[in-house]
């Protein structure tokens, strides 16, 4: 969905007529489940096996002896063709439907997919004594079972969304699947120079992380890091999540602060990984703010020459810009980030809930980074905001964070180790780095980014490329969420001096991201000193 202006109003909000479709493992229930759902919303079932065979006028298995697996596969597709065009229906697949990508492609387009997964004990159990399953045909069916499950697994690991099936009953699972869905997932598929990675929205995810661990093969020590704040607000709810998952994660929780984001805390990060035993086959979740996903990033990213890495971002910051797009790293005395690497996630799980316990502050941090995202490429986002005069409510956060998030996704997609357009994204950080060294980071982040996009409109007006009025519009925006357009803490002078250091200095020039109109920015390296002193004199005054 694309809206034309601004975020949907709740009241007039559609309701979502998207099919749900319920896929998994033979014997994770896929049919009850699908048939309670179904029950439950007054929505029509559709049980695609059923389909198939009264269409056929014969059993699944009959079609399977007389005519092939091939035969079946190809009526699957037509039937998938068939149910991509139609919405509001309940669809339990058969259980190899969506191993084929073809057929996911096409459900998805209208549906929201749910996987059901089950420990191989347990389906075996469930499926005991059941000959009318062909795809079991097998002298030992218990060892098919395991391949199959086993062939299946990468397939079924695509698959968005995942529940676990162990004793619970059917109408608990329905449930879950109609609270999962109520929700409105979105996922986005990050394209990577090496594969890609999904980003969940996808509120009440912390519940659901421990099934999409499982599903992408995490099969040992799961590590959580957060900060002093974060951690007594929301830990207990993503402890519970991945103990339910049958995971023993092992918490550390670092104190708050980018002062702590250094070399310093990464020791003591891989001294708690190696005392927990993490291994490869394990994984380190960062939840907290852009700091800690920065900062356990890296360690993910060096320990054991790499593990996997979740983010699980809680600040609007965070789930807008610092989790996405694969750059990690830590601060050094002489700047901002010098010390990183390029590393890309398992997965990242957007948690709107995190949300509601951010302090004002962070949220206004976090809409500098928004309104970033506006400049650099979307125009309607910052208009939106541009007429907005009070913290958005969230249905509209969640459609200005979805709308930020495909602009980074966008960039780092096309550009994954920043060697030219990703540098967009550093519009304003020339400055904002340098004031943030400055202040001994005291300075926030969001708010320094905010003083930077400032010096970077005057920078680009007085250099005469943008039309009259845009920066009193970036100026006024800002200024009207709450952030800093000025500041003289430090001449410009020192400012200019401690830019120096900044690591995207190409030879002597110094880098600047300039807007050139709401929407769209250029590159430039060939801006004078006393260009940027000129800058620098405007945000004091
Ligand atoms: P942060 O991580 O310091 O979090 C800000 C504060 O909010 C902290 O005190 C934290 O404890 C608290 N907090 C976090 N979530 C909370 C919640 N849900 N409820 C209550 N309190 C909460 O700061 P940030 O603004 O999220 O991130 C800034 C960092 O991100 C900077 O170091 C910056 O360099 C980095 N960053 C990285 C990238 C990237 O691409 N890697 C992009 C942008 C920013």
């Amino acid at each position: 969905m694309t809206p034309q202006s601004g975020p949907p109003d709740d009241h007039l909000a559609p309701v979502d007529r998207r099919n749900i479709v319920i896929t998994g493992f033979m014997g994770t229930g896929k049919s009850t489940i699908a048939r309670e759902v179904a029950h439950i919303l007054g929505r029509p079932l559709v049980d695609m096996d059923q389909v198939i065979a009264e269409r056929a006028g014969m059993s699944i298995a009959e079609i399977f002896s007389r005519y092939g697996e091939q035969a079946f596969r190809q009526q699957e597709r037509a039937l998938s063709e068939e149910l991509s065009t139609q919405e509001c229906l309940v669809i339990a697949t058969g259980g190899g439907t969506l191993v084929d990508a073809g057929n996911c492609e096409l459900l998805a387009r209208n549906g929201y997919l749910v996987c059901l997964d089950g420990e191989v004990d347990e389906l075996l159990l469930r499926l005991r004594g059941k000959d009318d399953r062909p795809m079991l045909w097998d002298e030992d069916p218990s060892r098919r079972l395991r391949d199959l499950l086993h062939s299946r697994q990468p397939a079924y690991a695509e698959i968005p969304y995942h529940l676990h099936t162990g004793s619970q009953p059917p109408t608990e699972l329905a449930q879950e699947v109609i609270e999962l869905t109520a929700s409105e997932p979105r996922v986005w598929r990050v394209a990577t120079p090496t594969g890609s990675y999904p980003v969940y929205l996808l509120p009440g995810g912390l519940r659901h992380l421990g099934p999409l661990l499982r599903a992408r093969g995490i099969s040992s020590k799961v590590m959580i890091v957060s900060d002093e704040h974060v951690w007594p607000l929301h830990g207990s709810r993503l402890l519970a999540g991945l103990q339910a998952s049958r995971y023993t994660p092992t918490p550390i929780i670092l104190p708050a602060g980018e002062q702590h984001k250094n070399l310093d805390t990464v020791r003591l990060l891989y001294d708690q990984f190696i005392e927990a035993g993490l291994e490869r086959s394990g994984a380190v979740i960062a939840f907290g703010g852009g700091v800690v996903t920065d900062m356990v990033g890296f360690a993910s990213a060096t320990y054991m020459r790499g593990v996997p890495l979740v983010p699980v971002p809680t600040t609007l910051l965070g789930m807008v810009d610092a989790s996405v797009g694969g750059k990690v790293a830590v601060d050094h005395p002489r700047g901002k980030n010098l010390v990183g690497a390029f590393v890309q996630p398992l997965l990242v799980m957007l948690d709107p809930a995190m949300l509601s316990t951010l302090p004002e502050l962070e949220h206004r941090a976090g809409l500098a980074e928004v309104i970033k995202a506006g400049i650099i490429a979307d125009a309607e986002l910052f208009a939106y905001l541009e007429a907005q005069n009070s913290m958005p409510a969230p249905p509209s956060m969640r459609w200005l964070v979805e709308r930020a998030l495909a602009v980074k996704i966008a960039v780092v997609e096309e550009d994954p180790y920043e060697r030219g357009r990703r540098a967009v994204l550093n519009l304003g950080h020339t400055f904002a780095h340098a004031l943030e060294v400055l202040s001994s980071y005291q300075l926030h982040h969001g708010l320094a980014v905010s003083l930077g996009i400032v010096a970077a409109a005057h920078l680009a007006e007085a250099r005469g490329l943008m039309a009259t009025g845009t920066r009193e519009r970036i100026v006024a925006t800002l200024g009207r969420h709450g952030l800093p357009t000025r500041y003289a803490a430090y001449p410009p002078q020192v400012i200019y001096g401690a830019m120096q250091s900044d690591k995207k200095k190409r030879g002597a020039a110094l880098r600047f991201v300039l807007p050139r109109d709401i929407g769209e920015v250029v590159i430039v390296d060939d801006v004078s000193e006393s260009q940027v002193i000129q800058a620098l004199e405007r945000i004091r005054s």
